[in-house]
């Protein structure tokens, strides 16, 4: 039987180093039998990597430029988890049931010869690997990431016309540039593509109809995300978010629309579709209509930290024993272990109180 420390121990109220003594008991523990739930009873079914904290872009609701500036002290090289140590650690996930790994950041594909790591995950077996990009370097990078076996790609696009565009990634970049890297993911062979959006009130909604319409014959499924206050940085506020329901009878009034089931329980997007030419597209409510009853995801920032949700305030530290000679059996008790104390559901529980609280940035732990 696995040692299980009582939650209290390495909960929010934990600090760094009682967290890093539960991972050193945790891998050093024998392994349980049970099979492996958290304390709700969810299985551990996704990974997301993120393999840079650094991006290309100053999103304003993701890397606020005032925040994010010259001066920012992203992590120094030597802290980044290397390729094989990725490799390791994403086996071991695999290892306790993991079947999605999604590549994150930050912007992946700043991250040099990140094909190279595609193709040693592509080779752990029986997984669905994807990646998502804000899409400026897709068109020089799509051929060789579908070459090393990347199964999907998502890119993120918040609207189709350049100036919203422009405002919102806040580098002036232009929006064709992501278009023509999503016309190089189709010539790879990526199909469908999910194309990402975020909407935030004052900013973008009008792009949401023009979106909708610009792909849904070309059987890509725009995945429109409400907006969330993820971080301490992007000064979020309950008004800014557009409701979902708003999203989709927006597009209900232009293009009718009708529900349709989930892919497999658990899934993110609620997914629709439209009456006419059975394309779809997906809203992602995570502020309206929480979905942390069925959430299995787990996150590994660039420094080789394992969060367990998305607005955790502190990871546990998987580098220290990748760096002191640990098993993959050893990594692979510890994950077991930092789930089966897991209880996290942030979005069910959100209110001014729990807004206060500290959460690491998404573009470090990986969106
Ligand atoms: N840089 C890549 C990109 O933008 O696609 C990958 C990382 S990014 C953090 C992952 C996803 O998170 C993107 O689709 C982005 O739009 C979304 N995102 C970032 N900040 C968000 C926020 N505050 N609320 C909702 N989604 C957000
Ligand atoms: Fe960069 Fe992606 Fe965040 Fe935009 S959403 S700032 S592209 S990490
Ligand atoms: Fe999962 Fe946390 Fe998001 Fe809830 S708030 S869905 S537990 S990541």
């Amino acid at each position: 039987m696995a040692t299980i420390i009582p939650i209290k121990d390495v909960r929010a109220t934990a600090s760094a180093a009682e967290r890093d003594a539960f991972v050193r008991a945790a891998a050093n523990a024998p392994a349980a039998s049970a099979p492996l739930a958290d304390r709700r009873g969810r299985s551990l079914h996704d990974l997301r990597i993120s393999v840079t904290d650094r991006c290309n872009f100053r999103c304003v609701y993701c890397m606020p430029k005032d925040v994010y500036g010259r001066d920012f002290p992203f992590l120094p090289h030597a802290d980044l988890l290397t390729f094989e140590e990725i490799e390791r650690v994403a086996r071991a996930f695999v290892a306790q049931g993991v079947r999605k790994v999604r590549l994150t950041g930050g912007e992946p594909l700043l991250r040099r010869h990140l094909e190279r790591l595609v193709g040693m995950l592509a080779s752990l077996g029986d997984i669905d690997l994807t990646l998502t990009t804000n899409g400026a370097l897709l068109a020089r990078k799509a051929r060789a990431l579908r070459d090393a076996g990347l199964a999907r790609v998502t890119v993120s696009l918040d609207a189709l016309d350049d100036a919203t565009f422009r405002a919102m990634n806040d580098v002036d970049f232009p929006v064709q540039r992501v278009l023509d890297g999503i016309a190089a993911a189709e010539d790879a062979g990526f199909a469908p593509i999910k194309i990402n959006c975020v909407v935030k009130r004052g900013l973008n909604e009008h792009a949401i109809v023009p979106l909708a319409a610009h792909f849904r014959g070309r059987g890509h499924i725009v995945r429109f995300i409400e907006y969330m206050d993820v971080g301490h940085t992007n000064g979020w506020r309950l008004d800014h978010v557009v409701p979902a329901s708003q999203i989709v009878a927006a597009i209900d009034r232009a293009f009718p629309l009708e529900p349709i089931d989930a892919n497999y329980p658990g899934e993110v997007a609620k997914r629709w579709r439209y009456r006419d030419n059975g394309n779809e597209i997906g809203v992602i409510a995570s502020v309206t209509q929480a979905f942390c009853g069925e959430c299995t995801r787990a996150r590994l920032s660039t420094d080789g930290k394992v969060y367990t949700c998305l607005f955790a305030d502190s990871g546990f530290d998987l580098r220290a024993l990748l760096r002191s000679g640990h098993s993959d059996a050893q990594i692979a008790n510890a994950i077991a272990a930092i789930w089966r104390q897991r209880a996290d559901r942030y979005s069910e529980i959100r209110s001014a109180e729990t807004q206060r609280a500290s959460r690491v940035e998404m573009s470090y732990i990986g969106g």
